[in-house]
């Protein structure tokens, strides 16, 4: 029998509560057959779920425990995430709450030695990253799966295992009132690091995992004045080697990154007076002696670790189940976000609209490589964080003591945060397209870019999650074309239509203010087209208002692979 913990975890700001179980129809013996199995509510889980309900799937969601997750974990989160939040329909308590930041600054011996601006301009809606703790982000999205209908989170309901046929599987499920079994079409385990259906499936990860200890101490201080920004002292004079984070979260509350030194027992690195001893000393650093109150703290190690594969028959992997990433480049969550939204749209299109199976291999395509991607980049940062050998320990002492002077090797101090992937080579962008004519805008595979319209309007603000169908008007006779076509498409229902630089009737909305601004950034002058996916990604373009090429090529998507 699962009985997970339900007294409240202790926090010294955040009030956690407990959800009760409450028993499924299936135990009545009254189940129905489900289209989307989901393990585990954590963000990614939660988020896949409220993007299925905008492809109008329903979903049910299982999370083994009673209460939100412990510690602020996940701290930051991208502009690219906050986009994919205001898709979800979740982003307003998220932009409410968090402490927007672009600015990184590294230090060394008592000077700043690199200044880190993440760009930005007054095209994107959202700044590049936002602060909270992880216990809020998903209280908001479990706020935001209550108001879904489509959306059925059972809380206290562990994951067992599952036997899969030709159609579905059948889970089976432990809850504080004994096991059931659920019918479901597909199940996608987002069921974190430790995935419980990874390991009943017996799949191990590749990939390096770190020596050295990391750890996070989360504490509320009042009274510290400092921006919020995110800040790197390398070597620390009390600890050489060493590297320490600091960030702010909202409501005072501060967190504290650094390095275990080597050979350090657990029990000694987290006893209170150690914990009091280094903050103090951090505190030292950054110049401010305050009163604080320890939140929550814990040990970490950093991966670079994913499965070859996040499709294996009816199951799918996403999030944390599916690669371990490191926490320096913010890369954990909002890479677990960029899944989700892959398989949403994926996902929705083979439940709801009949295209073949096989278009989810190519979700796992896209998000391996991904994944490998930020492998190899994160590795990188990390082993400039925690180099694991003398070779790398040596250059990193190069790097930070020609830093004090040279500027050339500053770059190397900058570790890139998360961004969208490009799927250049991707089954999914359109043969034959237009992409290499034009000279601006955004190539086949790129993630497009939000455009400023007007005072608190954006391009982003007219798209739902479907397809986009960015129609550049260039005179009065594209406009009668573009009626004429748009009402011959197959597949109008699957596309919102924007017309850009002149009306026409059929478009779902049209672009009044800011054209120029949306042409520029498009890179289209006269007429032309882009088909986005659903996840804004480029599937193709012309220089033409080739609308027929367009619903090809959506028809291509969804017979991508045939059936499998
Ligand atoms: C100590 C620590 C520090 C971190 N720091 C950062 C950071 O600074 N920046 C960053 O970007 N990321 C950080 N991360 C990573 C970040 O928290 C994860 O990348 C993110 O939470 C992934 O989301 P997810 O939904 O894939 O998995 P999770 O958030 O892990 O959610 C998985 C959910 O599945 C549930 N579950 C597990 N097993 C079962 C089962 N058998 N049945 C049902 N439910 C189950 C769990 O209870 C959990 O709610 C950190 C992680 C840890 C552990």
């Amino acid at each position: 029998m699962h009985t997970p913990e339900t007294t409240k975890r202790h926090s010294v700001f955040y009030d956690y509560q407990v959800f009760p179980f409450n028993r499924p129809p299936e135990m009545e013996g009254e189940g129905t057959r489900h289209p989307v199995a989901i393990v585990g509510a954590g963000p990614v889980g939660m988020v896949l779920a409220l993007l299925l309900a905008k492809s109008g799937l329903a979903s049910v969601i299982f999370e083994a425990e009673s209460q939100v997750s412990e510690g602020s974990r996940a701290v930051a989160f991208t502009r690219r995430s906050q986009e994919i939040l205001q898709l979800a329909g979740a982003i307003e308590p998220f932009v409410q709450n968090g402490l927007a930041w672009d600015t990184g600054r590294s230090f060394y011996k008592g000077r700043e030695i690199y200044k880190m601006v993440i760009p930005h301009d007054d095209n994107d809606r959202y700044k590049p990253v936002l602060n909270n703790s992880q216990q809020y982000w998903e209280e908001y999205l479990y706020d935001a799966c209550e108001r879904e209908p489509l959306v059925d989170l059972r809380w206290q309901t562990k994951f067992v295992s599952f036997e899969e046929r030709d159609d579905g599987v059948t889970i089976t499920l432990d809850t504080p009132e004994g096991e059931y079994n659920l019918d479901a079409n597909w199940l996608v385990a987002s069921d974190g690091g430790r995935s419980a259906v990874r390991r009943f499936m017996g799949l191990r990860m590749d990939g390096i995992g770190f020596e050295g200890k990391f750890v996070i101490t989360d504490f509320r201080a009042k009274g510290m004045n400092l921006p919020t920004e995110r800040r790197a002292f390398f070597d620390p004079p009390w600890l050489m080697g060493n590297t320490v984070l600091v960030h702010r979260q909202p409501n005072d509350i501060w967190r504290f990154d650094y390095r275990v030194p080597d050979g350090e027992e657990p029990s000694h690195t987290l006893a209170p007076d150690t914990i009091a001893e280094r903050t103090k000393l951090i505190m030292g650093l950054i110049d401010r002696d305050v009163e604080w109150e320890l939140d929550w703290a814990t040990i970490y190690s950093a991966n670079t670790k994913t499965l070859d594969h996040y499709r294996h028959g009816r199951v799918m992997f996403a999030g944390d189940a599916a690669h371990l990433l490191p926490v320096f480049g913010v890369r954990g969550a909002n890479t677990g976000l960029q899944d989700a939204e892959n398989l949403a749209w994926k996902l929705g299109l083979v439940e709801g609209k009949g295209a073949s199976p096989a278009l989810l291999d190519s979700y796992s395509d896209e998000r391996v490589m991904a994944a490998r991607e930020i492998c190899e980049e994160a590795g990188k940062s990390t082993r400039l964080m925690d180099p694991p050998s003398r070779g790398f320990r040596v250059m990193r002492k190069v790097v930070l003591s020609f830093s004090l002077s040279e500027n050339f090797c500053k770059d190397l101090l900058n570790w890139r945060t998360s961004r969208p992937h490009e799927y250049l080579e991707s089954s999914v962008n359109a043969p034959g397209d237009d992409n290499s004519q034009f000279e601006g805008g955004y190539p086949d595979g790129t993630c497009a870019r939000n455009v400023k319209l007007a005072e608190d309007r954006y391009l982003f603000d007219m798209f739902g999650f479907r397809f986009q169908l960015l129609v550049f008007v260039g005179d009065e006779a594209d406009s009668a074309a573009a009626s004429r076509a748009l009402a011959t498409m197959r597949h109008r229902d699957l596309v919102n239509v924007v017309a850009i630089g002149g009306s026409f009737d059929g478009a779902d909305h049209t672009v009044t203010e800011g054209t120029e601004a949306v042409r520029d950034r498009y890179g289209v002058a006269g007429s032309g087209l882009y088909l986005l996916r659903p996840d804004m990604h480029v599937a193709g373009r012309w220089t033409t208002m080739d609308l027929a090429s367009a619903d090809a090529n959506i028809d291509r998507i969804l017979a991508i692979g045939g059936h499998k």
